[in-house]
């Protein structure tokens, strides 16, 4: 088998259910040759990741590329605001604008998923809303999974994917809103930072609302370095389409699995980048180094 990169996953730092030096592990195992560790809104998972590298993998026969995805707020050229996630791949971690936002973003996610969680516990779900809070690292995001996995552990939902379908989804009763970031500026503060950014799932029409391809070129003109075609998302008709529309605006075509442990079903490196897709990645940042 060939190089097989992975740059889309999670970890504990996020929504995922491994812990950074765990993901690493289970990229070694699996036989990887590479993963970028991109948990929501945060680089916290990176020195934990970047030792377990060290530790666990032969010398110079893994790498990790640190990087974080970043909910935005987006035009989606049909007149309507949506939300587009970004992966932002080697910045400078300490870069004041980006440190602010992204601590801004966290706070705003904790206190989203609190909201959520009292509100089905007032209706009468068996949630414990502190304790889910508790239950997180010290200034993590949270995310919609950890009280989507509180209702599996409390019995109402089979899944974490059936707890998503009838009360978490953008349409679900329980849901509730963020203040991203608009995408224009998020791809200008990574490019400050020295990183690159890749419009995560842009055609990933089972979340909810996408852009229009005339969106796509509009952010390639912006800075957008790349776009992630090969995600489990993607049927094959649209994997084809983004393919040619990499090619038409000359963006970087990555594939990733978008793990997040047990909380989805999809194991990490079930989808991969072109190693050619990761040089050119690399060749465009200054911000932060590959480790390994
Ligand atoms: P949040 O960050 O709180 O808005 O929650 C979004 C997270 O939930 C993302 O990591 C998604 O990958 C995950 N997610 C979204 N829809 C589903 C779904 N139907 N089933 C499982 N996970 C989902
Ligand atoms: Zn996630
Ligand atoms: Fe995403
Ligand atoms: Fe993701």
């Amino acid at each position: 088998m060939g190089v097989r990169i992975d740059l889309h996953t999670h970890s504990t730092e996020s929504d995922g259910t491994d812990t950074p030096a765990e993901l690493v592990a289970t990229a070694v195992a699996a036989g990887l040759d590479a993963i970028a560790i991109t948990d929501h809104d945060t680089t916290a998972g990176w020195a934990e990741a970047e030792r377990a590298v060290r530790e666990l993998a032969p010398p110079g026969g893994f790498r990790l590329v640190p990087g974080a995805e970043l909910s935005c707020s987006c035009p989606d050229g049909n007149g309507r605001t949506i939300t587009v996630h970004l992966l932002a791949y080697l910045f400078a971690p300490d870069s004041a604008a980006l440190v602010a936002e992204q601590s801004r973003l966290r706070a705003e996610r904790r206190t989203r998923l609190h909201e959520m969680a009292r509100h089905m516990a007032a209706d009468g779900f068996p949630i414990d809303p502190d304790g889910l809070m508790a239950g997180l690292p010290p200034d993590s995001p949270g995310g919609r999974p950890h009280l989507a996995r509180a209702l599996v552990d409390a019995g109402t939902v089979a899944s974490v994917n059936e707890a998503f379908a009838r009360f978490l989804g953008g349409s679900g009763r329980y849901y509730l809103p963020r203040t991203d970031t608009p995408v224009h500026r998020a791809i200008e503060m990574i490019s400050d930072a020295g990183g690159a950014t890749v419009l995560a799932h842009p055609f990933a029409t089972a979340r909810g609302p996408v852009v229009t391809e005339e969106v796509v070129a509009e952010l390639a003109e912006r800075g957008l370095a790349g776009i992630e075609i090969d995600h489990p998302d993607h049927d094959p008709a649209t994997r084809e389409r983004l393919r040619g529309l990499a090619g038409e605006l000359d963006l970087i075509p990555t594939g990733s699995s978008d793990y997040h442990g047990t909380n989805k079903t999809i194991r990490i490196g079930q989808e991969t980048t072109p190693p050619d897709s990761l040089d050119r990645l690399i060749d465009r940042c200054t911000g932060s180094k590959v480790i390994g």
